[in-house]
């Protein structure tokens, strides 16, 4: 239990019972010792610190309480804290505290949240590093570059009369324009930044009755979507997570493309359409051991354009020859029954997404939240546009707003320019007591 703030000592010192008499807590230290009610009662046996701000997580006073974690007794614990004054903290309000108190800025705060939640050691270490402040420190980096250029132009806005000189215009024009490239660098690496901390979303297709429940059990290595001998009983659809080298996935077993009358309009083939549409992989299941029918077109076609690899089911049948346009995918054969191929089906998956040769995520800038790209593209757009004023010799006032506007987007990245309802919306992602 955490309690922030500059009555974190005094409450601490209502409550806690050393086992060796103690005039203060040295800050920074674990006293061992009981947590007792004003009735004299004790509740719990405890370690407890106390952190003198602003060497702590909020950079207020911070009391900690280690209690031996059963819900009612720390729940008894929790009451006895609240009658003496603190409340309960809101979702995320000890980094929002932390934040605010400038310990940490909000691409790094955010990235608390990611540590979190990430699914993956890959998602961990891409949160860890933002946490750690490297994207901040680039960000930063830019805006100074965007700042003097600034300092400069503002010169000039004095004097009205006055026209940028030639060679300034030059070198502004040369500076924005390489910091359009760092940040069209930094856009670049939104795809990968994303798979790795929502996943790579995979969607598992074919006409009902080729075995994608069963691949799906395969892949997860355990029984966990039905799997029946009746066509299309995979209603809706089911979503299961699991980390193929590193990488997170999102595998959706779809209910089966089927042909109806009408086969361009039929709803399971549109639904299959869109869902391909959304999804960075399709696995595209047929069964090996019979010919491809109408209905496998179908689900063929339902995923054209997309980047798909044909999985070959049913090999434990035995395999006819494939035709076009089967034959023109990336394959891998599998028998999803008795689990074989997969380990090959794995690669794949892991190659087609291109993580096989992905290791400049490992050390370099990554950016993976939306919020961070919409701030990456409106900073290039005022970019853009203030190159493209200074070309056309605009006045210095223009230029000067423009990079005003560029500087003010990449402030929403750290958050010194963070409106308070998108500061309000990111700490309720957390959880209570983070
Ligand atoms: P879905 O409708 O595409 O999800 O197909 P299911 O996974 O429900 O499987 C349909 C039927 O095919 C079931 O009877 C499975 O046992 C069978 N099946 C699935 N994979 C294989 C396989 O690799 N080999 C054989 N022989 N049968 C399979
Ligand atoms: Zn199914």
């Amino acid at each position: 239990m955490r309690i922030s703030g500059p009555r974190a000592e005094e409450v601490l010192k209502d409550i806690f019972v050393p086992c060796r008499p103690l005039n203060r807590f040295v800050s920074h230290r674990l006293y061992y010792g009981k947590i007792v009610t004003s009735q004299g009662q004790t509740l719990d046996e405890v370690l407890v610190a106390f952190m003198k701000g602003p060497r702590s997580y909020t950079r207020e006073d911070v009391a900690e309480i280690h209690c031996h974690g059963g819900s009612v007794v720390l729940r008894q614990v929790l009451d006895l804290v609240l009658e003496r004054g603190p409340r309960l903290a809101k979702p995320g309000e000890f980094t929002l505290r932390a934040f605010l108190n400038g310990r940490l800025d909000l691409a790094q705060a955010e990235a608390v949240i990611e540590l979190i939640r990430s699914r993956s050691d890959s998602a961990a270490s891409l949160a860890l590093r933002q946490m750690e402040g490297t994207l901040s420190r680039f960000v930063h980096g830019l805006s100074e570059r965007i700042a003097d250029s600034l300092a400069l132009v503002e010169a000039y806005v004095d004097f009205p009369e006055e026209d940028i000189e030639l060679p300034v215009v030059d070198q502004l024009l040369a500076d924005m324009g390489g910091v359009v490239q760092e940040v069209e660098r930094l856009l670049d690496t939104f795809d990968s930044g994303r798979v790795l901390r929502e996943g790579l979303s995979v969607l598992i297709l074919g006409r009902p009755n080729v075995g994608k429940s069963s691949l799906l059990n395969a892949l997860l290595g355990e029984a966990r979507a039905i799997v029946t001998e009746i066509p299309g009983t995979t209603r809706d659809t089911i979503e299961e997570q699991l980390v193929l080298g590193g990488v997170p996935l999102r595998l959706v077993d779809t209910a089966g493309v089927r042909d109806t009358s009408d086969p361009v309009e039929s709803e399971g083939v549109r639904r299959a359409r869109a869902k391909a549409g959304t999804a960075d992989l399709v696995l595209l299941v047929i069964d090996g051991s019979v010919a491809p029918n109408e209905e496998d077109l179908l689900a063929y076609r339902a995923c054209s354009g997309r980047p798909t690899i044909l999985v070959v089911n049913k090999a434990d049948l035995g395999q006819v020859e494939l035709a076009k346009p089967f034959c023109d995918l990336t394959r891998v054969g599998v028998s999803a029954q008795q689990s074989s191929g997969i380990q090959a089906l794995q690669q794949a998956i892991v190659e087609k997404a291109g993580f096989g040769s992905r290791t400049e995520t490992r050390e370099s800038v990554v950016i993976s939240d939306r919020r961070h790209r919409e701030a990456l593209l409106a900073c290039r757009r005022c970019l853009a546009q203030f190159i493209e004023q200074g070309q056309g010799g605009a006045s210095p006032e223009f230029l000067s707003l423009e990079l005003q506007e560029a500087l003010a987007a990449l402030g929403q990245i750290t958050g010194e320019t963070t409106p308070d309802d998108i500061l309000e919306r990111i700490f309720e992602r957390f959880c209570i007591g983070k």
